[in-house]
């Protein structure tokens, strides 16, 4: 039990003492009072120590109770006054009692004030509170939009540095550097392109990962492909769209990810995607800037293609798929440059279908067409990569054999030959048994330049239709 506190016994004591003094004076014989100068002094003292007992009844338990106990001497020094006619003596009380009274009226209007003031303190304290919610939100506003404006100076650049590319390797390095600076957020950057003639989706670039498992894409991308739609996932782990059988392998390299079609038309031509292995790290912001970066992408990939077609159509025959004479004359220059550099070797062949004119004449013009796809088709089939077939004529075709001997181009030159003997064309029910000639010069024994090995080799032609036809001509 915690003892009382000092006050309570105190005001216990006094209020005890006062008690008992008025009871022990009230009880006295009134003559008995004013005849003893003792208890006159005794009534004095206890009539003044009402006072003390006001005051400190008002400091020790607060004004309403100091005012009941001036209510309360004051009944008691006007019982003892009636009783013993010591009337001037309650005079002494009086201011202590009016004292206590004004007091009480003090403390009721100071405790009046404080709860008004409390009160608006309490009001000036939320108006803080939301003047501050409105100032963070401002400040926040403030962030976003600068945030915004960052983002669409990085796409203004996105747009001027996508519209001076034209070759495909330039784009898919842009697309990586400027989908990293614009979203401006970690995770790798992948990139697919679909592969038209297999349908399916092929890793062209990344960014940002070691090494991507997926080169074919895995259920995410695949979505996105099947559904020609954006993709955002906060957490694949707890995304009830796709199954959790999955999860396990996936989550170690990736939580959260951001994916979006690159369409063209109205076909989907990619597909760039941004991932995690932190969960909640993609906004539908960062959703929408990629689907612009992605459009934006759409449309540079799509200019490729187009300038990559332009380029093959402007150095290909468009009958035969073959190259052209002047793309094959430039190369050819080059070519012998370099061999002559590395002291190396190289052979070209010069062939011309025999009596060609004998197709045309007996099955028409178009017949002489398919002989003429039928034998870049086969030759095609035979060079090796790096190799270069050409239409330099009407049904002249050149073969240039890059790094090979002409005792190699003799090798060649007799297989293609029988190639060509050996698949004959059907032309109208009628089977036409195609023969070729072939002339062949090497580089450095028959000449030291590209027009030196031209015309050996076309000499060397005609040396083989002089010889008979359908052979080769080494010399
Ligand atoms: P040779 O064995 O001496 O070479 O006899 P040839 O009949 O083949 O004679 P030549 O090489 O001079 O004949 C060339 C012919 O090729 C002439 C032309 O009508 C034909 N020709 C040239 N370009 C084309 C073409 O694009 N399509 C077709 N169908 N014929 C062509
Ligand atoms: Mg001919
Ligand atoms: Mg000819």
């Amino acid at each position: 039990m915690t003892p009382p506190s000092k006050k309570i016994v105190l005001g216990a004591l006094s209020i005890t003492s006062f008690v008992l003094s008025t009871f022990f004076l009230y009880n006295l014989p009134p003559d008995h009072i004013l005849a003893s100068p003792f208890y006159l002094t005794a009534a004095g003292t206890l009539i003044f120590s009402y006072n003390i007992v006001i005051i400190f009844a008002w400091l020790a338990f607060g004004a309403a109770f100091g005012l009941a106990v001036a209510v309360l001497s004051a009944v008691f020094v006007l019982l003892l006054n009636l009783r013993t006619g010591l009337t001037g003596y309650s005079v002494f009380t009086l201011p202590f009692f009016f004292t206590a009274f004004l007091g009480f009226l003090c403390q009721r209007s100071r405790d009046k004030l404080n709860d008004s003031y409390r009160l608006k303190l309490e009001k000036l304290g939320e108006d803080i509170n939301v003047l501050s919610n409105d100032i963070e939100e401002t400040r926040k506003g403030i962030f976003s939009v600068e945030e915004k404006l960052k983002r669409y100076a990085a796409l203004k650049e996105v747009i001027d540095s996508f519209s001076t590319q034209l070759l495909l390797d330039d784009i898919t390095k842009l697309i990586m550097e400027k989908t990293s600076k614009t979203l401006a957020k970690p995770g790798r950057i992948l990139l697919f392109l679909v592969d038209t003639e297999k349908q399916e989706l092929m890793l062209s670039a990344s960014q940002g990962a070691r090494r991507v498992a997926a080169k074919k894409g895995d259920l995410f991308d695949r979505w996105v492909l099947k559904n020609r739609k954006s993709l955002i996932i906060e957490d694949i782990v707890t995304d009830f769209r796709f199954s959790t059988d999955s999860h396990g392998e996936l989550k170690k390299i990736f939580r959260s990810l951001i994916a979006t079609p690159l369409v063209s038309g109205d076909k989907i031509i990619g597909i760039l995607r941004m991932d995690s292995p932190r969960e909640f790290l993609y906004s539908q912001d960062d959703l929408r800037l990629l689907d612009i970066i992605a459009d934006l992408s759409a449309v540079s990939i799509d200019n490729a293609f187009l300038y990559a077609r332009t380029q093959e159509l402007a150095i290909r025959d468009s009958l035969t798929g073959l190259a052209v004479r002047r793309y094959f004359l430039e190369r050819l220059q080059e070519e012998v440059k370099r061999t002559a550099m590395k002291k190396s070797q190289m052979s070209l062949l010069m062939l011309d279908i025999d009596h060609f004119k004998v197709y045309n004449d007996q099955f028409g013009h178009a017949a002489g067409d398919i002989i003429l796809k039928h034998l870049a088709r086969t030759m095609n089939a035979m060079i090796k990569e790096g190799d270069i077939v050409a239409r330099y004529g009407g049904e002249e075709i050149v073969i240039m054999l890059c790094g090979r001997a002409k005792i190699d181009g003799i090798v060649e030159a007799e297989a293609i030959r029988k190639a060509v003997k050996e698949s004959p064309v059907t032309l109208r029910r009628h089977t036409a048994d195609v023969t070729v000639s072939i002339g062949i010069a090497g580089y450095p024994e028959d000449a030291p330049s590209a027009e030196g090995l031209i015309r050996i080799a076309d000499e060397r032609l005609y040396k083989a239709k002089a010889g008979g036809r359908d052979r080769v001509c080494p010399a």
